[in-house]
Formats: structure tokens, sequence, C-alpha cells
């Protein structure tokens, strides 16, 4: 059935043309967008539901996430916050605590991370492998995931297992672990940074990958300056993510290309590290994304309005360039913004992935940080039960 909703006080559609409109109207026609417009204009449909001048948006696209794991790190957290550094190496804590969990356990783990984050309007999400770090391990991993979120990425060079000889490990994930994780993933990410796995060895994950035909994403430059930003150019990969540390080098590289550059403040803020220059990389000309890099280490939040509010306070990026970041961006950086498949955008065609905000305009999400706004949310044209603020 077919569903108007109008009386939206300013809507953001992410799309060239509509722009952003006051007093309008979107009607869903199943898990499409029908039309889109001013609500003088608005077609009839088989439902109508008033928002009464309420903010309306393309859902959240959390881009970067880490979401198949077992286990907390609340004490590594703890002793970070009372002066230790992040060191990667915490990763491991959750590679043994995943791997002793069952299926079940992790899949009811996800299950209840996908919902958390849906019921606060991310309505399509990507997850990475990189707790199992063996080839049955990682194959489970990228199973369960691909059942439960729109996008995988096989991530098993995540760090080199304590007692394996790098160069070793490096052949496995390329070879016999690429070929049993391949069917259920797009896309392949390495974990470019000092102490984990350098260029050459990231060149070859990745080279690897694209042979066997996923797109590729990049960590790199979030502990220190260092090769993963010119790699993912060189490479074209769709995305680099963190981009904490960045060289002149590194924007011209990244302003010459079409890889995105996908910001992660929430792991910035709970490791400490400064704040990454998204002022820079916009007024060069790169395309920004906001992404919750959600884990259990580094970064344990579902949230991508508190990621909007950090870019506007503290990143100096303005509202309208942070929410465009957290939806549109995000779908850029997934390969996802044109097309039958798009999402992070209102337009007739995309995906019916609509959200409603308790607030009159998305300067909200920033002028009243950690607020739950989420006053509504479909995902794919289907109402979601649960949000904070629920009228359902
Ligand atoms: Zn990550």
């Amino acid at each position: 059935m077919s569903v108007l909703i109008t009386g939206i006080g300013e809507l953001t559609t992410n799309d060239d043309e509509l722009g952003v409109l006051t007093d309008a109207a979107v009607v869903l026609d199943g898990a499409r967008v029908a039309w889109a417009g001013p609500a003088r204009h608005a077609p009839a449909a088989g439902e109508r539901i008033d928002v009464d001048g309420r903010a309306v948006l393309p859902g959240w696209v959390d881009s970067h996430t880490h979401l198949v794991f077992a286990g907390d790190r609340t004490a590594e957290f703890t002793a970070r916050m009372a002066g230790e550094p992040y060191r990667a190496g915490g990763i491991a804590v959750t590679v043994a605590a995943t791997r002793a969990a069952s299926d079940a356990t992790l899949a009811a783990a996800l299950r209840q991370h996908v919902a958390e984050a849906l019921a606060q309007g991310t309505t399509y999400l990507e997850t990475k492998t990189g707790y199992g770090l063996t080839v049955p391990d990682e194959a489970r991993a990228a199973k369960l995931a691909a059942a439960q979120v729109d996008e995988v990425t096989f991530l098993g060079a995540h760090l080199v297992p304590p007692g394996v000889p790098a160069d070793d490990y490096v052949d496995l994930v390329r070879g016999p672990m690429l070929d049993a994780v391949a069917p259920h993933v797009r896309w392949a990410d390495v974990f470019c940074e000092t102490g984990v796995f350098d260029a050459d060895q990231s060149r070859a994950v990745l080279t690897a990958a694209a042979r066997r035909g996923l797109g590729l994403r990049v960590h790199g430059n979030q502990l220190g300056p260092g090769p993963g930003v010119a790699l993912a150019v060189e490479l074209g990969a769709a995305s680099v993510d963190h981009c904490t540390y960045l060289s002149g080098t590194d924007l011209d590289a990244l302003a010459g290309s079409d890889t995105v550059a996908t910001l992660l403040p929430a792991c910035d803020l709970s490791t400490r590290q400064p704040l990454p220059p998204a002022r820079a990389l916009l007024d060069a000309g790169v395309t920004v994304a906001l992404a919750t890099n959600c884990n259990p280490g580094s970064s344990y939040t579902s949230s991508m309005a508190f990621c909007v509010a950090t870019a506007v306070l503290q990143m100096r990026m303005s509202v309208a360039e942070a929410v465009r970041a957290a939806t549109w961006g995000g779908a850029r950086a997934l390969r996802r913004d044109v097309g039958p498949d798009a999402v992070g955008v209102l337009r007739p065609g995309a995906r019916a992935d609509v959200h409603v905000l308790n607030a009159p305009s998305i300067t909200h999400l920033a002028y009243r940080p950690g607020v739950p706004l989420t006053w509504a949310v479909w995902r794919a044209g289907a109402r979601v039960r649960g949000t904070t603020h629920s009228i359902w």
C-alpha cells in the first residue's frame, strides 16, 4: 500500500534537483519512494500521515561497523580513560571471545546491535568480519553478517594473530581465507597501520581481493601518518576510513580521486585521538562520509546522530554537510548512491528509507546534542517499531 507522509516542515532529499523543501510531502509505494515535492502538489495515497511540521531526511547510512563479535572491553576503555594509550592489539581480546561464542550467541548479539541502530534511524548498514582470523571463523562471521546486514566486508587483515608469522598470515588471508569468505561478501578491507599491516602486505591482500571481484576499502591513517590513503587511491578503493592524520599529499591524492574519506569521530574521541581534518577535506573537494565504526574496542556506539553532532560542534562541518555525509556520503562510500538500489537519498525510485525527527529542522541534531530525536523510521518502505518516540 502507498503511504503519503505530509506536513513535513523541512525535507532534506540529497537530490540535486529537489534540494531542501519546506511544507513538503513524500509518497512511499512498497519499498520505493514514489514521489517527493511540495505538499500542495502531493498525489493521493492509500494511507496519509501528517508529521505536523517535523523534519524528514533519508535514513542514516552507517558505512563502517564491526558488529560480529562477542565479549566486552569495558576494562580496556576504563584504563584508556585513566591515561593508557589505545593499542590495536586489544582486538585480540575480542577475537578470543568471538571464537569461543556459538553461532546463536553471535547472531543474537548482531541482531540486537542492528535493531539498536535501526531504532535510531540507521536504515542501511555495513559490517565487517575481522574477529575470527582463521579460515572457519572468518567464513562463519561473513555468513552470519550476510544474513542480517546490507553490506559485508572481509577484514581478515584486521590483526596478525599472536604467534603467527606476519607474511604467513598475509598468504593465508589472500589465499584460502579469501576463497572461503568471498561468496558471502561484497568488499575487502585491510587495517593498514604501523605495527599492523604495512603497505606491501596491505596491497597484497587488496589486489588478491580485487581479482576475486570484491570492492576495496582501507583502514588508514588512524593512529599516525601512513601509507593507507595513498594505497586506497592507488588501488581505486571506494573508501579510506579514519583519515585522522593526513599530509598535504594525502589531501591532494583524495581530491583527485573517487575514493571517499570516511571519518569516524566517535572512535577518535574514544581513543583520545585528534579529530580528523574534515574542513580541509571538504574545502579540497573530497567526498566525505561519517560513520560510527561501532565495535567493542575503540568506538562502542551505534549513534549516527552523535557523529553528526560531533562533526558540527568539533570538526567545523555545517549541519547540512554533516547530515549529507552521514546519509548520501555513506551511500557513496558503499557505491549505493545511484541506480535502483540507491539509498541515502529521497527521490522517486530510491529505497524508501525515511527518518522523521521530533524537531522542525536537522539543525536540532547539533543544537540538541545527545537528545534522542528519532520520531519515526521507515526501512525499505516498512515502518520500524520501537523508535524512541514511536507514534505507532
Ligand atoms: Zn574499523
